[in-house]
């Protein structure tokens, strides 16, 4: 299943370990304030440290325009790691150059560098291979661990791997397996749950599922193109009116897998104070909006859930930001930690609702890259996964 060379494949004893990471994470005030992806990315550091490497970190952190900007340094994020390792840690403010190659050839196997942001170069976003090979000169090897950034081909995460050996890390390699497993070879029933805002950003994702799963369950901002296309007014509803046809398609294609809600939550404002009401699915009126999944549809939904041998979530199921409009969220969330199947949960919104209700630990793996997932609950091919060696 997992056929890409891992860190445990090679030999990285005294060699100097060029680490992809994700610490794409919260700054405030120069102070990290999730320190999740940071976490996550600790047992490769470590691994590689023990084994005698010297490990040079470095990462993306935020969208800078392509030049130095303090705001977006990963300095915050050098200064959080030294309180989780007893190894020293040192920064330097440059991710390429003489700087970084001086402080690479610097450091010795059980230390770590970290480079400062790839994105204050506009080689990165675009896979400049110079840039690439001015990254594969500071190192031995190369590790790619940040699988919340291999849906793209960036210098950082695809260019560099031409030059080096290119391995993946442990969380790149957890990642793929219980995703790919879900998609491959699931336990079945496979019960995929989608939400969110849009239909547009996941219409690829609704097609392979309506292939691989055995029911997809709709909420969410997106369940309203889709009551529209079957004709109903969505009152002051978000619909994305572009996509009518292709919901409508989607609609033919799922029957029988496709699950739309039968009872929705409405508002007659976007606030949490707005009055409320339940009513089942048909036509909403003028000045009223859907904003949550209603109760019969949270017990439906839940049964199939619980029945369900592996679950994929991705997006929440109403404005759950609003705690009026959340217990279509949350009620989802707990009916995936209640049932015994493989649960999977990726993409922001949903992994911040299982985060604050405190299911996490019964949910089997939780994704630390939202877009990768979804990519890969696409059926496509990661970019940053592909450059990798593979396995012989
Ligand atoms: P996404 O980034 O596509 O996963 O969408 C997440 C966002 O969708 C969250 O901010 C939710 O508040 C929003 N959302 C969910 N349901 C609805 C809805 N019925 N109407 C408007 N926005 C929604």
């Amino acid at each position: 299943m997992f056929n890409k060379k891992s860190i445990t494949d090679i030999d990285v004893k005294n060699k100097k370990a060029l680490v992809r990471v994700d610490f794409n994470v919260p700054i405030k005030d120069g102070v990290v304030q999730d320190d999740t992806r940071i976490v996550a990315s600790l047992p490769t550091i470590q691994y590689l440290l023990d084994n005698g490497s010297a490990v040079i970190l470095f990462s993306h952190l935020g969208r800078p325009k392509d030049e130095p900007d303090p705001k977006y340094s990963l300095r915050p994020v050098a200064e959080y790691l030294k309180t989780l390792v007893s190894v020293p840690v040192y920064f330097v403010d440059d991710c390429i150059g003489p700087e970084a190659e001086k402080a690479s050839q610097q450091l010795k196997p059980g230390e770590i560098l970290v480079l400062e942001n790839t994105r204050f170069y506009k080689g990165e976003s675009k896979n400049d291979l110079d840039m690439a090979k001015k990254f594969a000169a500071l190192a031995d090897l190369y590790v790619n661990d940040a699988f919340g950034s291999a849906h793209r081909a960036h210098a950082s995460t695809e260019g560099v791997a031409r030059y080096l050996p290119a391995v993946a890390g442990f969380l790149m390699e957890k990642e793929i397996r219980y995703l790919g497993q879900a998609i491959a070879d699931p336990k079945r029933p496979f019960v995929a749950i989608l939400g969110g805002a849009k239909v547009s950003d996941k219409i690829g994702v609704i097609e392979n599922l309506l292939q691989k799963a055995d029911s997809v369950l709709i909420g969410g901002g997106m369940a309203n193109t889709f009551f529209k296309a079957q004709g109903y007014e969505m009152g002051d509803s978000l619909v994305e009116d572009e996509v009518l046809d292709i919901a409508r398609q989607l609609i033919a294609k799922g029957t029988g897998k496709l699950r739309l809600p039968v009872d929705v939550v409405i508002a007659n404002a976007f606030e949490n104070d707005a009055d409320r009401k339940v009513i089942s699915v048909g036509s909403i009126p003028d000045g009223w909006r859907i904003l949550d999944i209603g109760p019969e549809t949270i017990k439906n939904y839940s049964k199939v859930i619980a029945k369900a041998g592996t679950v994929v979530w991705n997006g929440p199921m109403g404005v759950f930001e609003m705690p009026n409009f959340a217990r279509g969220t949350f009620d989802i969330a707990k009916a995936v930690a209640e049932s015994k199947a493989i649960s999977i949960v990726g993409g922001g919104d949903s992994v911040a609702a299982v985060n604050q209700s405190g299911l996490a630990e019964k949910i089997t793996h939780i994704s630390t890259g939202g877009g990768a997932s979804l990519e890969m609950l696409e059926g496509k091919e990661l970019p940053g996964l592909a450059a990798l060696m593979d396995k012989e």
